[in-house]
């Protein structure tokens, strides 16, 4: 009697859903993959436009404290994909990396393009069957999976399945979230996606929107309740961003959403105590103007001057201990979070308490989940992907078991 070879949907071909491929592709069973785009990795090779920052170097202790409260439920995917493996794994491609200054790592080209190729053209030749410009749209009555398709509507049945839909964040790029829906209806609990690693509005006045936007505020230590982080921000038209605020913006979201207010404190001059300045600041201005005056004496210049100006009373300028102290600690009130889809990621999606030990669905077997749909966030520095590859390899042996043990 010959045994007919199970069929795997994968639906969503970003990292999670093509790492869950090679994970299955190693068993015997057909993998096909299902993505609603005309291609495939879009949000990856966005990623790689801002250099690619592929996982991190730290220890994995300190690396897995990286997703919080989520850090437990990710600790066994990620410790069996772990940064070396992931170093490792890109170097098989062809693609070697590095570490740089900050401990991030990074494609030597800083590039996406060609992991991504590599990568694809070996699945393909491991036999992976890939659908493009095929939207799930859920399921049919028969359990089928449904698809939209240039072609019309498409009923695929499939032995497991592995959902890498992707958050809410950037949409234009595939991961509309349209997917909580299907799951929804079928007694899936989903946590309401939130923006993570995103800029917030500030009430800049006309001169700083039209004279700064864009500008980039470099060396200035960021602090927000019990959190600081050095680095840099950027001005936005509507108020800041960058990989200073991002670091801190889980916080600064949540304190926006429970109070309605959260206030972000720079330091524009870390390297300088405030006994330093005090007296720097106090020394005769001898009829130089304030703008000539802090660059000399304090080193502000340019937009941190402008930073100055637009958060403190004029009254401040006269007195240099007040200054010094406004110098040190910039209050600088934040009024709302930016939109989701400007984000560089989401929190929210599928809670942990839905997916047993292997990713798969409690509520319906043989169905598993990878990625940013399941509800995690983290800090840009890499570990957004790892935790994506991680998942998405630890769904694709979690199916593949399954399967095997329905045999
Ligand atoms: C600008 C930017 C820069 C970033 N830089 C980095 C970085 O340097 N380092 C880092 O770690 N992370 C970075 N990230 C985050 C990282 O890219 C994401 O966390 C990661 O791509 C998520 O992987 P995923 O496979 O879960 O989902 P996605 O990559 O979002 O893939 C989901 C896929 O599912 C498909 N899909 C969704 N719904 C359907 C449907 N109904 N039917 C069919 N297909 C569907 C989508 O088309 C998409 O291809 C960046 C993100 C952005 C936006």
């Amino acid at each position: 009697m010959t045994q007919s070879i199970p069929k795997v949907a994968i639906i969503g071909g970003g990292p999670a859903g093509l790492m869950a491929a090679e994970a299955l592709l190693s068993s015997a069973v057909e993998v096909h993959l299902f993505d609603a785009m005309p291609s495939l990795g879009r949000k990856f090779l966005m990623a790689g436009k801002s250099g690619l920052n592929l996982t991190h170097s730290e220890t994995l202790d300190p690396f897995l404290t990286r997703f919080g409260e989520a850090s437990p439920l990710l600790a066994p995917a990620i410790r069996a994909a772990d940064p070396q493996a992931l170093r490792d794994w890109a170097a098989a491609l062809g693609v070697e990396t590095f570490i740089g200054s900050s401990g991030r790592v990074f494609p030597n080209d800083f590039k996406a393009a060609p992991l991504l190729r590599a990568w694809l053209k070996r699945l393909r030749g491991q036999g992976l069957v890939t659908h493009v410009r095929h939207c799930w749209l859920g399921w049919t009555t028969s359990g089928a999976l449904l698809f939209e398709t240039p072609s019309g509507r498409v009923e695929i049945e499939a032995d497991a399945t592995v959902l890498a839909l992707g958050g809410a964040s950037w949409p234009e790029l595939g991961s509309d979230a349209r997917w909580t829906t299907w799951l929804e209806a079928r007694g899936i609990g989903i946590a309401p996606f939130r923006p993570a690693n995103c800029g917030f509005d500030v009430a800049w006045s006309e001169h700083m929107r039209t004279r700064f936007a864009g500008a980039p505020v470099k060396s200035v230590v960021l602090s927000f309740g019990s959190e600081s982080h050095r680095g840099e921000f950027v001005i936005s038209e509507n108020g800041i961003e960058g990989s200073g605020v991002y670091a801190l913006s889980a916080s600064l979201r949540d304190a926006l959403a429970e109070k309605d207010a959260a206030t972000l404190t720079l330091d524009l001059a870390p390297d300088r105590s405030l006994e330093r300045l005090t007296a720097d600041l106090s020394r005769p201005r001898k009829g130089q103007s304030m703008a000539n005056f802090l660059r000399k004496a304090a080193g502000i210049e340019g937009v941190k001057a402008a930073l100055l100006r637009e958060c403190l009373p004029a009254e401040a300028f006269s007195d240099p201990a007040t200054l010094a102290r406004g110098i040190k600690a910039l209050p600088l009130k934040l009024e709302a979070t930016r939109p989701i889809a400007e984000a560089i990621s989401s929190a929210g999606g599928i809670p942990f308490a839905e997916l047993d030990g292997d990713f798969m669905l409690k509520k319906l077997p043989g169905i598993f989940c990878a990625g940013e749909m399941l509800d995690w966030e983290a800090p840009t520095g890499g570990y957004l992907l790892t935790a994506c590859f991680a998942t998405g390899r630890a769904a694709g042996l979690g199916a593949a078991r399954w399967l095997e043990r329905r045999a």
